[in-house]
């Protein structure tokens, strides 16, 4: 039982598809989601419209899947790229070093300020954490005394880490992983989300309902057995399944002290909401927590080009170099100088243009301008974010927190009514639909670079839209 998908993992059907999606006489050769249909052909971006063939523009609310930090169209990394292709374009780092490779590792471990000490360097965000879930293991086998029987991995139920095997097998995004379960390694299992709207009981403290996460973890760790777990994974800030979700006060430090109670390597998965988007350059920083491994992909290179990164802490570091002193990982485009040059260039604009700073402000206004005008709206449950990664959790009914039926698709229309306005939005839809408990979202994460007017621009078409999907 197949049904395509929308990029972030929302099951399309085919009387979803607008008239003015199927553009006449093209028929997509792309292998994608959306095989059946005729997507919108954007054929320019500025700032933050993408322009289609039709000459329409769409508001890029969601930075694409929460990649665009610094908008369209910048012409500094347009002419980084083109220098660095003047220079060398390609070189095989298994074999050498460049200097985009060490530029951009050296600010990497700089912006964590030398909390990481080294950096693997690939393509995207599921090549970093599957590289973490190797090098996971073989910190491990590399100790002074091996630990050869930690074969395990924790993740939470409603994650995503990526889609190749191990990355989909540490996850757990219920749509994506369907079909593949069969083929996906046993070694793994979830713990519950930190998902305070529906899982905080009613008149339970913050303290508490952490304390009976990192108990959940606890008994996970038991039930395993000493030394049989590499590492529990979690995304900082719960983004594609739960919405942008931000962990409640001390969450994150009592999982690492559970998970280092038991040896195990602590790993953030900082693919989607790192690299600025909260407002910190790590959202890990605002946790009080440093990971021992922390992987990062989307900001970095901003949707310039494609480059994710592993960031290796002190500890795993050093047992590599005093074992055999090779990540035994190795990829063909590992640290493209190409990739490098271009994500080192977007890090100077952020630093230069103070666009932390500016994420921060106008994620406070974003917020504060959403819920003053949706947060009210009958059909939407909770608004919640932190910088400038938003979600809007849409319900059928308010005071139970009932989801919608996923057969409704309420994210997808939302999704394709912003597609098709003629003052046009794009979002994320999502749902992590874990047990089918959590419902529809919506995830807003646009550029670090916004105006006000433009958060206004946002939140006047995202009111538009939802009022035309449920009045
Ligand atoms: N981890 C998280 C938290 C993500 O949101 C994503 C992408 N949505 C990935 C990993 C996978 O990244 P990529 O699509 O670049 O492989």
């Amino acid at each position: 039982d197949y049904t395509p998908h929308t990029l972030e993992g929302q099951p399309v059907s085919n009387d979803l598809q607008p008239n003015k999606l199927a553009h006449k006489n093209v028929v997509s050769s792309v292998l994608h989601q959306q095989i059946k249909k005729d997507p919108p052909k954007i054929v320019s971006g500025k700032g933050n419209y993408l322009i289609d063939s039709n000459g329409d523009e769409k508001f890029d609310a969601s930075g694409g899947a929460a990649v665009v930090s610094i908008g369209h169209g910048n012409t500094r990394v347009k002419d980084a790229v083109i220098k660095q292709m003047d220079q060398v374009s390609y070189c095989y780092l298994p074999f050498f070093t460049t200097e985009p490779a060490e530029k951009l590792a050296k600010e990497l471990v700089d912006s964590t300020s030398g909390n990481m000490s080294k950096v693997f360097i690939v393509s995207s965000g599921t090549e970093a954490n599957e590289a973490a879930i190797k090098l996971s293991r073989q910190y491990f086998a590399e100790l002074p005394e091996p630990q050869m029987s930690r074969t395990r991995f924790i993740g939470r139920k409603q994650s995503y880490h990526g889609n190749t095997l191990g990355s989909l097998s540490i996850g757990y995004h219920q749509a994506r992983r369907a079909i593949y379960e069969p083929i996906l390694s046993q070694n793994t299992s979830q713990v519950s989300p930190c998902y305070p709207y529906r899982d905080q009981k009613e008149g339970e403290s913050s303290e508490a309902y952490v304390k009976k996460l990192a108990q959940e973890l606890e008994d996970e760790f038991q039930k395993w057995g000493p030394n049989t777990v590499c590492a529990f994974i979690a995304e900082t800030m719960s983004g594609t399944s739960l919405g942008f979700v931000p962990p409640a006060p001390g969450y994150l430090k009592a999982m690492q002290e559970v998970c280092h109670r038991h040896g195990a390597l602590f790993i953030l998965d900082e693919v989607m909401v790192g690299m600025g988007r909260t407002g910190t350059m790590h959202a890990w920083e605002q946790e009080g927590v440093v990971p021992d491994l922390q992987t990062v992909a989307k900001g970095l290179g901003a949707g310039y080009i494609p480059i994710g990164a592993l960031l290796v802490g002190q500890k795993v570091a050093d047992t590599l170099f005093q074992g055999s002193g090779a990540f035994v990982h190795s990829q063909t485009y590992q640290g493209h100088p190409v990739a490098c040059a271009a994500a080192y260039e977007v890090q100077q604009i952020i630093k230069e243009e103070g666009l932390l700073a500016n994420a921060t402000r106008m994620g406070d206004y974003l917020g504060k301008l959403l819920q003053e005008r949706l947060g009210g709206h009958k059909n939407i449950g909770d608004i919640r974010g932190r910088g400038l990664a938003w979600g809007i959790e849409f319900v059928e009914d308010k005071a139970s927190k009932k989801p919608f039926p996923s057969e409704k698709k309420i994210s997808g229309l939302i999704h394709l009514a912003g597609l098709q306005a003629k003052e046009g939005i794009s979002f994320i839809p999502g749902s992590g639909n874990a047990d089918g408990k959590n419902g529809d979202v919506v995830l807003i994460s646009p550029a670090y670079n916004m105006t006000r007017a433009d958060v206004e621009i946002i939140v006047d078409r995202t009111e538009k839209v939802v009022r035309e999907v449920l009045g």
